[in-house]
């Protein structure tokens, strides 16, 4: 069987395609001529996956899945949500988004945050989606270099430690991203 993994990113995929049932083969926006920009306008983060699926449904005839992930302030009423990649301006900089966020909770006692991935999976002319939520809260200063986006604020429960501290075998074990593609393997492994 053969599913568009609607991505960019060959480091998800390479990450993806190690955990799936081998009798599926996974194939990348470029492996299927797609190089213009998925559009994702939605105004949530489910919202964003499911377009995703549908655009190369409907444009390449491809069974799809697709991510979606954004960071979930409680005190900003779940900003920055959708807008996680742009929070801080069109050129997408951690550094500026991070700083803002900053700047937004400062004197601000309640820091719980949440990270959420919604994977849209187009199969079969059925849709599903699949939800990994990790809970924690924004540090008041960035600590740690590993990891990208906002990992250098956020400290997942339980945690000493914020996600650009700890390895990425460990963030994805408790994480949002792998929390959704786990429960995406699970529903394809089910398939057979
Ligand atoms: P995307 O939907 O995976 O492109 O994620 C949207 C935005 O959320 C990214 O540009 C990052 O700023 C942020 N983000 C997504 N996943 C993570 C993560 O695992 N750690 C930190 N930031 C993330």
């Amino acid at each position: 069987m053969q599913l568009v993994f609607a991505t960019n990113n060959l480091n998800k995929l390479k990450e993806v395609q190690a955990l799936i049932p081998k009798h599926i083969h996974l194939l990348s926006l470029k492996d299927i001529g797609c190089f213009e920009d998925v559009p994702e306008t939605q105004s949530t983060i489910e919202g964003n996956a499911i377009q995703k699926t549908e655009y190369i449904k409907a444009n390449y005839g491809y069974d799809c899945f697709a991510d979606d992930t954004g960071l979930e302030v409680e005190v900003l009423n779940g900003e920055p949500g959708v807008f996680s990649a742009r929070y801080a301006g069109e050129h997408r900089d951690s550094n500026d988004n991070m700083n803002l966020l900053l700047k937004n909770l400062k004197d601000k006692p309640n820091r719980n945050a949440q990270f959420k991935t919604v994977i849209a999976l187009h199969l079969n002319d059925k849709l599903k989606t699949f939800t990994g939520l990790c809970k924690g809260e924004i540090t008041k200063t960035k600590q740690g270099d590993q990891g990208f986006g906002y990992d250098p604020i956020f400290k997942a429960e339980g945690y000493d430690q914020t996600f650009a501290e700890i390895s990425l075998e460990e963030k994805n074990s408790i994480g949002h991203r792998g929390k959704a593609v786990r429960l995406l393997v699970d529903f394809l492994s089910s398939l057979r």
